[in-house]
């Protein structure tokens, strides 16, 4: 069984990352896509949200898992059964630390092999973090998040305010 892990932040989960997932899917058996939960990272959405989020957008789909992980990558995916790391390439800015992230997991472990799938262009502007920056000021965000995904941010932003 060919197994891939999709391992990400998802703080949250928008339509690149879906394009990314929806691609992966059709080419492995199972796709199991992994929340980083990072310590030193503050995300927006704690794990459980973010896992949830991805849950509701990710139901229709009988191939992939969702969980989430701490610690190194490869030791995941090794413990998954995974051949094989996925991850998503917008820019150039992207390739750097791809690049570094691939070549420390090969080192690591010559057993998984990190594979990359190049963004559509129409989602190469979308991260997270732009997301959440448009949905902060109340912008437009539909373009770039599922509606569930879109109700969650402005609801954080709004009970912020409160
Ligand atoms: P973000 O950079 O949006 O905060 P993550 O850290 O969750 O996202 O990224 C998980 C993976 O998804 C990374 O490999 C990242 O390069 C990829 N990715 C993020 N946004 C896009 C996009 N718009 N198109 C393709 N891949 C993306």
């Amino acid at each position: 069984m060919r197994i891939a892990v999709y391992p990400g932040s998802f703080d949250p989960i928008h339509y690149g990352h879906l394009d990314i997932i929806e691609r992966a899917s059709v080419l492995y058996d199972k796709l199991v896509v992994a929340v980083a939960t990072n310590p030193k990272k503050k995300p927006l959405f704690d794990t459980q949200e973010r896992i949830e989020l991805l849950k509701m957008v990710l139901k229709d789909f009988d191939n992939v898992y969702i969980e989430s992980f701490e610690g190194l990558t490869v030791n995941y995916a090794l413990k998954q059964g995974a051949q094989v790391v996925v991850r998503g390439l917008r820019a150039i800015t992207d390739f750097e630390n791809e690049f570094v992230f691939a070549l420390t997991n090969k080192k690591l472990e010559p057993r998984v092999e990190t594979i990359y799938l190049m963004t559509r262009s129409e989602y190469s502007f979308i991260s997270s973090s732009g997301v959440k920056e448009v949905a902060y000021y109340g912008g437009n965000i539909s373009d770039m998040v599922p509606s569930i995904v879109a109700d969650k941010l402005h609801q954080k932003y709004d009970d912020a305010l409160k």
